[in-house]
């Protein structure tokens, strides 16, 4: 079983090596990105407040978070392989929270770090908005976003600095490049854990 938490910017490539992840290793994927915009598709008066909040590019309140985490990981199948937590945590309480939350289930998690240069993120959202329709891949929000990250999201860097499970990968090339880096890292740490 290995858990991972594919974190970085928007327009990191967290989506993209969520993808390759999950075809070479089997495990789950869960992103939280995913799950709030599916929640505003089905048009409940919770989707309304998250859209809201989404295409502003503010992040959601951590205690409506915590129960899509907690409702996840209580209904895992019993031969789940491992999941990668695309896009969670995103603030250290998130981070915490998920720590105690495995734990309960006698479970772990590693984070891997997807770093790319703010020029090429900004290109890339960009790039993404012509076909995505997302409302939140526009110019200003972009720019929001990547400050909401740097604010709340970066410090979670620090945690699992101190936590020992944290692995940077540098995100500037291209994907097949990254996931060989990704790869990397996840081989070594499966080793590790069949020892
Ligand atoms: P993503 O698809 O991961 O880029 O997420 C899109 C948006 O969903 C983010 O900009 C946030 O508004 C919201 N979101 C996704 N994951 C989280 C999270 N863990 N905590 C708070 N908001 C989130």
């Amino acid at each position: 079983m290995l858990n991972i938490i594919l974190s970085g910017a928007p327009g990191s490539g967290k989506g993209t090596q969520s993808g390759f992840i999950v075809e070479q290793y089997g495990v789950q994927h869960l992103s939280t990105g995913d799950v709030l915009r599916a929640e505003i598709k089905s048009g409940s008066e919770l989707g309304k407040k998250i859209d809201a909040i989404i295409s502003k590019g503010n992040l959601v309140p951590d205690d409506m978070m915590y129960g899509v985490i907690e409702n996840y990981i209580a209904h895992l199948p019993k031969d789940c392989k491992g999941t990668i937590f695309d896009g969670y945590p995103r603030t250290v309480a998130q981070a915490e929270s998920l720590t105690e939350l495995l734990r309960k289930y006698n479970m772990d998690a590693i984070m891997i770090d997807l770093m790319v240069d703010e020029q090429l993120l900004i290109q890339r959202l960009i790039d993404r908005g012509k076909i995505s329709g997302r409302a939140d891949d526009n110019l200003n929000t972009i720019r929001h976003r990547i400050a909401v990250y740097h604010n709340q999201t970066e410090p979670i860097t620090e945690y699992y600095l101190h936590e020992g499970t944290y692995f940077a990968v540098n995100g500037n090339h291209s994907m097949e490049d990254v996931f060989k880096q990704v790869k990397r890292i996840i081989d070594r740490e499966l080793v590790a854990r069949s020892k």
